[in-house]
C-alpha cells in the first residue's frame, strides 16, 4: 500500500443527474399498484408510492417498505422527532417486514443529538437464557446440525426490540410509545397489500411455517402463501401493540405477553402429526425480567476528514468497518482504476474480518480490545500486508491489536461462519438536525418460525449467531454461547459527521455481508465520488476471510472480474448482497433520503415536503 500520508478532507458528492426524480409522500390507491383479492377480508389502506430517493425539508425516512417509511413521515408531519419517528417505521416494519424485524427480535440504534452535538447508541441485542452454558448448541458431545436449531425454542435469545423502543423515546423522544404505535397498529388492524418479495419470502419457509399453527394462520392464508395484491392484516399484533402503548413495555418483559412467549419458547407449538421436532429453549420469565438494553458508546474513527460512528461490540460492525476504512486511509482510493481500487477494498474486508473473527464478543463476557482494533496504529500494522499486484488468502490470521507489529499475525486464522442475509435497516432525520440509524433483526428470514399464539409476532433465532463449538479448535472462541450473553452480530448502523455536523447515515440487512456493504457504500460516496443512492445502487463485492469473494452479477459478468482473478482472487456470484438505505444532509440544508433502486424490490425514500428538483452536481 501507499505510504502514511496526511488525511485529506473530502467534498462529498451530492445527487447525480441520473437519480430519479422526488417523490414526496405519494399515495396510490391499492388497485394502481396491483391491488387484488384481499386474502383476509376487507381492502389494505391505500398504498404510498415507492422512490429509491427522495429530497427536500422537514425530515426524511429511508426503509425497504413504503408503508414503513409513511408512518414514520406521519410521525414527523405531527411535529415528532427522528427517534419517534424511527420507533413508528421499525413498528411498521414489524407488520410489513415481520420475517426480518419485529419485537420478537433485536438490533442496534444509533442517534445523533442536534442539540447536544453527540452520538449515542443503544445494545438492544438479544441474550442468551441465564443457564445457557458454552454447551448450548451441542448433543452428545456434538454440535446440532444448523437446522435443528434454527427452527426451534433453543436458538430463542431474550427479545431487545421493545426495550430499545423504550430506552430510545426515554432517551431522546418527544412522545410516547402509545403514540408513536399508532400508525403500525393501525397497519396491522387495517393490512398491508402484499407484493412480490413477501409472498417469495413467505413460500421459501411454507415447509417450517406450516407446522406451526399460530405461524401458519397469520402467514399461509388458506394454507398457502398469501398472492402477490392480496391484503395481509394481523389484529393480534394490533392488540400487542396497543397493549404496549397502554401498559408499556413492562407487559412484554413481565406481564401476560412474558409468559405467553416462555411458555411457546418451552414449549414450541407444533402442529399435531406434523412429525416436527422443535427443541425447546430454557427461556424464563426471570430472563426477561432481567433484560436491559444497553446505552453505549459508540466506536468512533477519522476518515477523510470526517467522522464515522458505528456499534461498539457485542456487534462487530463498528469495530469492523472502523479497522477496514483505517487500513484503507493510506491510500488515495480517489486515483485508483477500479480494478485497483476493489482490490485493495476486498483486501482490507479480508484482513478486518480476520481480526473481527478473533477478537470481537459480547464485552459483558469477554475481553475485547476495541479501541486497539479501531486505532490507527493498529490498522498501519495491518495495511503493509496488501499489495496491489497479488491477492492474499484466505482464511488470513489474525492480528494482535493490543501489540500491533507491522505485518504481524497471530495464532492461527479464525474463518467466519455462515451467517443468514436478511434482516432490515432503516434511516431518519428530522428538521431539527437528529439522525437515527437502526437496524433491527430477527437473524434469519422468519426468525425460528414459532409464532407466540395470540401476539402476532415471530419469535427470533439469534442464538444460532453463536459459534457452537470454537471456530479455530484449541483457540479462544470469544463468540461461543454463556450465560445471559449477547451472541456476537454484524449489525452496521453508521452515522458519520463532517466537524461535527450530520453529513449521511446509513445501513443494511445482510449478515456478515452488512459490514462489507456498509464499508463498499461509504467508500463509493466518500472515495469515489458517488452520489449516495447510486453508491447504493452500485454492484457489490463481498469479502469475509473466505477462500472465495462474493460478486453480485454486475461485477461477475464485468471484465474486472478476470483482471482482478489474475492477481490471484477467486469468486463466487451472488445474485444480491444487502439492502441499504440511508439519509444525507445536502448543503443548502435539505435532506436526501436514498433507498436501494432494484435489491429486495426496491426501497423507500420519503421527505417531510418535497422540494425543488434534485440538484445535478
Ligand atoms: N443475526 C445477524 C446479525 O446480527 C443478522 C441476520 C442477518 O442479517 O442475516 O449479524
Amino acid at each position: 500500500m501507499a505510504p502514511a500520508r496526511k488525511k485529506p478532507d473530502r467534498r462529498l458528492p451530492v445527487l447525480a443527474a441520473t437519480a430519479t426524480l422526488v417523490v414526496g409522500l405519494g399515495v396510490v390507491p391499492a388497485a394502481a399498484t396491483g391491488g387484488g383479492p384481499d386474502a383476509t377480508g376487507g381492502p389494505a389502506a391505500a398504498t404510498p408510492a415507492k422512490s429509491p430517493v427522495a429530497v427536500g425539508y422537514g425530515g426524511a425516512v429511508a426503509s425497504v417498505d413504503a408503508d414503513a417509511s409513511a408512518a414514520g413521515i406521519e410521525v414527523l408531519r405531527k411535529g415528532g422527532n427522528a427517534v419517534d419517528a424511527a420507533v413508528a417505521t421499525a413498528a411498521a416494519l414489524g407488520v410489513t417486514e415481520p420475517y426480518s424485524s419485529g419485537v420478537g427480535g433485536g438490533g442496534y440504534f444509533v442517534h445523533y443529538d442536534a442539540k447536544r452535538h453527540r452520538v449515542s447508541t443503544i445494545d438492544g441485542r438479544e441474550r442468551a437464557p441465564l443457564s445457557a452454558g458454552k454447551d448450548l448448541f451441542l448433543e452428545n458431545g456434538k454440535p446440532l446440525p444448523p437446522a435443528d436449531a434454527i427452527t426451534s425454542g433453543l436458538s430463542v435469545g431474550t427479545p431487545g426490540t421493545p426495550a430499545t423502543w423504550d430506552t430510545a423515546l426515554r432517551a431522546w423522544g418527544s412522545r410516547s410509545l402509545a403514540q408513536v404505535l399508532k400508525p403500525a397498529e393501525r397497519l396491522a388492524r387495517s393490512g398491508f397489500t402484499v407484493d412480490q418479495t413477501f409472498r417469495q419470502q413467505t413460500a421459501d419457509n411454507e415447509a417450517r411455517f406450516k407446522d406451526f399453527p399460530a405461524t401458519a394462520a397469520l402467514y399461509l392464508p388458506g394454507g398457502r402463501p398469501p398472492a402477490v395484491g392480496s391484503t395481509l392484516k394481523n389484529p393480534d399484533l394490533a392488540r400487542t401493540y396497543e397493549q404496549l402503548g397502554r401498559s408499556g413495555v413492562g407487559a412484554f418483559y413481565k406481564g401476560d405477553i412474558a409468559r405467553d412467549l416462555v411458555r411457546t419458547v418451552r414449549k414450541p407449538p407444533v402442529a399435531p402429526g406434523s412429525g416436527r421436532v422443535a427443541r425447546p429453549g430454557d427461556l424464563t420469565e426471570r430472563d426477561l425480567r432481567a433484560y436491559r438494553a444497553n446505552t453505549q458508546a459508540p466506536t468512533r474513527t477519522s476518515y477523510r476528514g470526517l467522522d464515522l460512528y458505528g456499534i461498539a461490540p457485542s456487534s462487530s460492525g463498528g469495530s469492523t468497518v472502523a479497522e477496514a476504512v483505517n487500513i484503507l486511509e493510506r491510500g488515495d482510493l480517489a486515483k485508483l482504476s477500479e480494478q485497483t481500487y476493489l482490490h485493495r477494498y476486498i483486501e482490507a474486508s479480508r484482513i478486518a474480518f480476520a481480526d473481527r473473527n478473533r477478537w470481537v464478543g459480547d464485552p459483558a463476557h469477554e475481553k475485547v480490545p476495541t479501541a486497539a482494533l479501531t486505532s490507527q496504529r493498529f490498522a498501519d500494522a495491518r495495511a503493509c500486508l496488501i499489495k496491489d499486484g497479488t491477492a492474499l488468502t484466505s482464511p488470513l490470521a489474525p492480528g494482535d491489536p493490543r501489540h500491533p507489529v507491522p505485518c504481524g499475525t497471530r495464532g492461527a486464522p479464525a474463518p467466519t461462519p455462515y451467517e443468514g442475509e436478511n434482516t432490515t435497516h432503516l434511516t431518519v432525520a428530522d428538521k431539527w438536525g437528529n439522525v437515527v440509524a437502526y437496524t433491527l433483526t430477527i437473524e434469519q428470514t422468519g426468525g425460528s418460525g414459532i409464532t407466540v399464539p395470540g401476539r402476532g409476532f415471530l419469535l427470533n433465532n439469534e442464538l444460532t449467531d453463536f459459534n457452537f463449538v470454537p471456530v479455530t479448535p484449541g483457540v479462544h472462541d470469544p463468540n461461543l454461547p454463556g450465560p445471559g450473553k449477547r451472541p456476537r452480530s454484524s449489525l452496521s448502523p453508521t452515522i458519520v459527521l463532517d466537524h461535527g455536523r450530520p453529513a449521511f447515515a446509513l445501513g443494511s440487512p445482510g449478515g456478515s455481508t452488512i459490514i462489507t456493504t456498509v464499508l463498499q457504500t461509504l467508500l463509493n460516496h466518500v472515495d469515489r465520488g458517488m452520489p449516495l443512492a447510486d453508491a447504493i445502487a452500485a454492484p457489490r463485492a463481498s469479502q469475509r476471510n473466505a477462500a472465495t469473494t462474493d460478486l453480485e452479477p454486475a461485477l461477475w459478468n464485468s471484465p474486472l472480474r478476470g483482471r482482478l482473478e489474475a492477481l490471484g482472487h477467486v469468486f463466487k456470484e451472488n445474485p444480491e448482497i444487502g439492502a441499504a438505505t440511508g439519509v444525507q444532509r445536502l448543503p443548502d440544508g435539505r435532506w436526501l433520503a436514498a433507498a436501494e433502486k432494484v435489491r429486495r424490490g426496491g426501497g423507500s425514500a420519503m421527505v417531510v415536503r418535497a422540494s425543488g428538483r434534485p440538484p445535478t452536481h
